[in-house]
């Protein structure tokens, strides 16, 4: 058939499901919507139970590669996770070159995508003469900071937490220099700079697509939708949430189930996300703080960890101890009546989706921000890594959707203070508050998503440049 005149789009998606999910809806809405083929690149290094389940459950037209494993051995072990994806994406581009030539002998490949720690990849591309493209699966602000890095770094002469003023990025809400993305926090490490490498690196780029949308992030997306001389134009494309879960996973239809039982917005759902654990101390008080509250909950239990940079589950796929031996000593017991544990990993969307979940203690990834928002459910922030502190002050403080804990000198939350946040935002005030603006997020994604919308315009105007020949 005429099968080589489709155009075709091949996307890189570095480990972790946070970056798969989203790259594979991009596809997904290109395949359906736009009369393209599509090809996407992942790790075999990382391959999971998880990760094969969203592969296999992709249209046809979609093809898929698994990148071979390239040796990290000679990384410290301490390593952030950062500079492995990194590492990773940089040593895989004589693979990626050769998948690319190969896939232009049998399709008219319009361009190449790569993601946020992908972006070294676009040697590959450039190498047998494809565009290269960005996909932030993230937000704006993050971007931003990203863009900036090269010029912040010139500037700066402390670590980020040193300063005294709030970080402030154009349009952005301020970030406290703690709060900032987590691998910028010590400029001697190798993942800082990482990240002001591929701050310059994104400017290779065509074009940047963020999965994130203007009412979100207002003032950032003001900012960069504007032409600037030097940095590619931006797109925001967003919310791309996953669609097509698989259910029929570990646990996941039990807790469908039991949340049929329950009354409308009165659970409480707990989640940090494919990546988060928390230390022995802290799932203790998150324990007592959940049962001291008296709400329903269901809480996706991890087996904890020191380290709760999802590193751990990026390179060890599914947690092998069982999680619940961790719970306190008659902890199930005791709260039967109105919690559900699930180990390692929930249905999350259909979780959100349901009727009765009315909040979500969330680690303030953005895939699950996306998905609580697109749901209208308000959380509670618990971030833990990678960009999670800057989005729980934006989450907070910008778009007024979250309560924020507050920690101990040491950094645990106590479980009164758990407690406390549950109980205002399932029952009280404040969470009367959040859900109504949630709701009007809600709408505006929707709107957005929309035939004619902000997010679907956006798209178009970039299927527009790739179908453009060059
Ligand atoms: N997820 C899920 N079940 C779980 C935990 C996570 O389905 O138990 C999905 C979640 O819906 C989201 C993604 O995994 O789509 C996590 O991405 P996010 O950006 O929120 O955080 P990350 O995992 O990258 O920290």
């Amino acid at each position: 058939g005429n099968e080589s005149t489709t155009p075709h789009i091949a996307m890189l998606a570095t480990p972790g499901m946070g970056h798969l999910i989203p790259l594979a809806e991009l596809a997904k809405l290109l395949v359906t919507k736009h009369g393209f083929t599509a090809t996407l690149m992942t790790f075999a290094s990382t391959a999971s139970k998880t990760q094969h389940a969203i592969l296999s459950s992709l249209p046809s037209c979609i093809s898929t590669i698994s990148l071979p494993v390239v040796s990290l051995s000679d990384i410290p072990p301490n390593s952030s996770i950062g500079t492995l994806l990194s590492v990773e994406a940089a040593r895989s581009i004589p693979a990626i070159t050769s998948a690319l030539k190969e896939l232009k002998t049998h399709h008219t490949v319009v361009g190449f995508v790569a993601d946020f720690f992908g972006a070294d990849t676009f040697d590959a591309a450039r190498e047998v003469g494809l565009r290269t493209f960005l996909f932030i699966a993230t937000n704006l602000l993050t971007l931003s900071l990203l863009l900036h890095m090269p010029e912040i770094d010139t500037n700066l002469t402390c670590d980020f937490k040193e300063l005294a003023e709030p970080v402030k990025l154009p349009g952005c809400v301020p970030v406290p220099g703690t709060e900032i993305l987590a691998s910028l926090q010590d400029r001697s490490k190798e993942g800082y700079k990482w990240m002001v490498h591929h701050g310059k690196k994104y400017r290779e780029a065509e074009v940047i697509l963020v999965n994130s949308f203007d009412e979100i992030e207002p003032g950032a997306a003001k900012i960069l939708r504007q032409h600037e001389p030097g940095r590619p134009p931006v797109y925001p494309i967003g919310p791309l949430i996953q669609t097509g879960s698989k259910v029929d996973m570990a646990g996941g239809l039990e807790c469908l189930d039991w949340l049929n039982k329950q009354p409308a917005n009165s659970v409480l759902y707990v989640s940090f996300g494919s990546g988060g654990t928390l230390t022995m101390k802290q799932m203790d008080e998150l324990a007592y703080g959940l049962e001291s509250s008296s709400q329903r909950f269901l809480w996706v239990v991890r087996s904890p960890s020191d380290t709760g940079d999802g590193s751990n589950y990026y390179y060890n796929a599914e947690s092998k101890k069982d999680p619940f031996a961790f719970l306190p000593e008659g902890f199930r017991e005791r709260t039967k009546e109105r919690g559900m544990v699930v180990s390692s990993w929930a249905p999350q969307t259909k979780v959100l989706a349901h009727e009765a979940t009315g909040g979500y203690v969330c680690h303030c990834g953005w895939n699950s921000t996306l998905e609580t928002v697109v749901h209208g459910v308000p959380i509670i922030a618990w971030p833990l890594y990678a960009e999670q502190k800057q989005n729980a002050v934006m989450l907070s403080e910008g778009a007024g959707i979250a309560l924020r804990l507050e920690k101990r000198g040491d950094g645990v939350v106590e479980r009164e203070e758990i407690a406390r946040k549950v109980r205002a935002l399932i029952k009280g005030e404040e969470g009367k508050r959040l859900r109504r603006k949630v709701a009007e997020l809600k709408e505006a994604a929707a709107e957005g998503m929309k035939e004619g919308g902000t997010a679907c315009q956006a798209l178009a105007e970039v299927v527009a440049i790739w179908k453009k020949k060059r």
